[in-house]
């Protein structure tokens, strides 16, 4: 495919919460085009960084667009709006021009792949207002990554890391797993994670949702969510808290979330 990819906004323009809109979605625009033109892919960076105003950014991010005569138009933002205080991320959504085109199955797999990393899954929505969507020549989409202020939003993006999000972002635009060497991920951070004990046993989860915590207390922030009841192998103890083997976190393994097997 070819197609054109750009992060929103000006250098210094866009939303900003618990991180920067105009510069986390750069990060992840850098990463969706690292992993398309490692899958083959030709692919052209529309950004536009310093543009007189914001009106004049979609004017130039557009023009840009339209030089090129792609497949797809792909444009990158995060979102802002909830500043909730609840447990749960806010999450992503892709808005796209045309239900009928290539858009809509190409932004269902974004927003289900973004929601595998541990998002609340918004949907995809139709907008027929939004400029870059209606002035692009080619099927166009705009992804809302997730809120910049919402703390669980932002405590997920800093455990997945920028370059993960991106290949998340790549691979659901080509529909299939891109193999390559992941550069410099970010590794997780898995804080106050001192243990009392070291030994391995399983637990089967017994509640709908179950929150997976940085740390071995409800202190520590959300970084994910078990809603399968499934059975999870614990390696470390702390109190009541288990650290999954996987390496995503910490749960509360109590009998009122949990059951040993
Ligand atoms: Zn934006």
């Amino acid at each position: 495919m070819v197609i054109n990819v750009h992060a929103g906004h000006n250098v210094n323009g866009g939303a900003v919460g618990y991180v920067s809109e105009s510069v986390e979605d750069r990060h992840i625009k850098d990463a969706v085009i690292k992993y398309l033109r490692q899958n083959g892919h030709t692919v052209y960076d529309c950004t536009v960084d310093n543009a007189g105003s914001q009106n004049a950014n979609l004017t130039q991010i557009v023009a840009k667009c339209n030089a090129h005569h792609v497949d797809l138009d792909v444009s990158i933002h995060l979102n802002a709006g909830a500043a909730d205080k609840d447990e749960h991320t806010t999450g992503t959504e892709v808005y796209i021009y045309n239900p009928f085109d290539v858009t809509n199955a190409i932004a269902n797999r974004i927003c289900k792949k973004i929601e595998a990393l541990g998002y609340c899954n918004r949907g995809v929505k139709v907008n027929r207002s939004l400029y870059v969507l209606r002035k692009t020549k080619a099927p166009a989409l705009l992804i809302e990554c997730f809120f910049v202020d919402d703390e669980n939003d932002v405590d997920v993006y800093k455990r997945t890391g920028a370059d993960t999000f991106g290949k998340t972002i790549a691979e659901a635009i080509v529909n299939k797993t891109i193999t390559s060497q992941t550069t410099n991920k970010k590794p997780l951070e898995v804080a106050n994670t001192k243990s009392d004990g070291n030994n391995t046993f399983m637990v089967k989860v017994i509640v709908d949702a179950l929150n997976i915590r940085r740390g071995p207390s409800i202190n520590n922030s959300i970084v994910g969510c078990i809603t399968d009841k499934g059975a999870y192998t614990i390696v470390d103890t702390n109190g009541s808290w288990g650290r999954l083997k996987s390496g995503a976190g910490w749960i509360n393994t109590s009998s009122a979330y949990c059951k040993r097997i």
